[in-house]
């Protein structure tokens, strides 16, 4: 038996999950098939609310828009938050198509041409990569006719400890390197366009509260620093984000109050050069990943040498990061539950794949939990942030799963 990670508090509670205020039957039933991923809003507006209250007033909070593009959660967390950042032209059209007024800010290598117009287009602030990229930006802004709004993505000379994904302390396709970072600020500036500051984003998935303060610490020194090589108070210093969540065993929540107080206190005696500056922070994960549950229907069960197998009619072609696929070096259990069970005596070990054919996709393994029946579905829990669209969903030609938003009046 192996252990699983912890289902979120807000799920635990009813034997049947309820979710955004229906036991995830009656989402089942009026999806009218599984595999489906439900998100409930209610925890995403919840979460916004206890990071705005954690935070000092006046920090800025975007959503990265990668964690889920799902089109009626970006509807509706927009006006929740500060700013959008997006990754590509797709993301910019989809993030327009759903709200109109919310600031976007577009990060990522490798932006083409088209992409960099439709963002200068669409006065969405560029945080640039490279000195090609400005170049690039700077001759679109030429022809098109209108003032560029850039800022500089800085590839800081630190990393965020402990962090999942490390972006920083090394060569990297993302940022520019700091010794760089003036000469770039003051092109782009020397050539006209709007200059918007910094980004420094160091780290994903973080769980390490001191590892996020002392980062974030180093974050304001290092803008400092570049603010006085530059001349110039960068309007806007988006501080990253990187804030974890616990999706295996003996993790631990970050303690986002202890983040605020931190950060507040940073912020009273911040350097010269950033007086006059506003402050961000761009989460995906933490905003969303607990919010989501996929449910899949148990199709078989059986024996082999000794082992039990639930075999759903879900997997990783939907949920690649929940087989350990998806940027984990060791395996390790998300939660899971069989709905109308949760919470009760576990009855029997087993191991729970999904319906494609590769030995990877399992959905949990070893795991002890009440009976699953053949079908009976199964909450994978962890499942609102890099599911859906960080999946191999073309891989062997299964439908595309549902998606629903719970909890949100407008949609319900
Ligand atoms: C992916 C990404 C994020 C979001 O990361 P999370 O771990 O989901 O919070 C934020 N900023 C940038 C630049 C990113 O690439």
């Amino acid at each position: 038996m192996k252990p699983m990670g912890t289902i979120p508090a807000a799920f635990q509670g009813s034997p049947d999950l309820m979710i955004g205020g229906k036991p995830a039957a009656a989402w089942v039933a009026a999806a009218g098939d599984t595999p489906l991923f439900v998100y409930d809003f209610g925890i995403i507006a919840a979460r916004i609310a206890q990071l705005r209250a954690a935070m000092p007033a006046g920090l800025g909070v975007h959503y990265a828009v990668k964690a889920n593009p799902f089109p009626p959660l970006v509807a509706a967390i927009a006006p929740l938050v500060d700013g959008i950042d997006i990754a590509s032209a797709g993301e910019l059209a989809l993030v327009r198509a759903q709200a109109t007024t919310v600031p976007i800010s577009f990060a990522g290598p490798g932006k083409r041409d088209d992409e960099l117009e439709a963002a200068i287009r669409a006065n969405v602030t560029i945080n640039l990569e490279s000195k090609g990229e400005a170049a690039r930006a700077l001759a679109i802004a030429e022809r098109v006719g209108a003032p560029p709004c850039l800022a500089v993505r800085v590839n800081p000379d630190f990393e965020l400890r402990g962090s999942g994904m490390r972006m920083g302390g090394r060569a990297s396709p993302f940022g520019v390197d700091v010794a760089r970072v003036p000469a770039l600020v003051r092109l782009i500036r020397d050539a006209g366009a709007d200059w918007r500051g910094f980004h420094i984003f160091a780290g994903s998935q973080a769980l390490d509260t001191a590892a996020i303060i002392d980062t974030q610490a180093q974050t304001l020194a290092l803008a400092g620093r570049l603010a006085d090589a530059i001349g110039a108070v960068p309007p806007l210093v988006n501080l990253g984000g990187g804030f974890g969540i616990p999706y295996f065993p003996g993790d631990a929540e970050v303690d986002v109050e202890a983040i605020g107080t931190a950060l507040g206190d940073a912020m009273t005696s911040l350097p010269n050069g950033l007086s006059g500056s506003r402050f961000a922070l761009e989460l995906g994960r933490w905003l969303v990943g607990e919010a989501g549950v996929y449910l899949t229907r148990v199709i078989d069960r059986k024996e082999s040498q000794g082992e039990t197998f639930i075999v759903t009619d879900g997997g990783l072609h939907h949920q690649l990061a929940a087989t350990g696929n998806f940027g984990t070096v060791v395996r390790r259990n998300y939660p899971v539950a069989v709905v109308g069970k949760l919470g009760l005596a576990p009855e029997e070990t087993v191991s729970i794949v999904g319906c494609l054919c590769t030995p990877l996709d399992r959905l949990a393994d070893r795991v002890a939990l009440p009976r699953g029946a053949v079908g009976d579905v199964i909450a994978v829990f962890m499942a609102g942030a890099y599911g859906l669209t960080a999946s191999p969903a073309a891989f062997l030609g299964h439908p595309a799963p549902q998606q629903v938003l719970a909890g949100y009046a407008d949609k319900d």
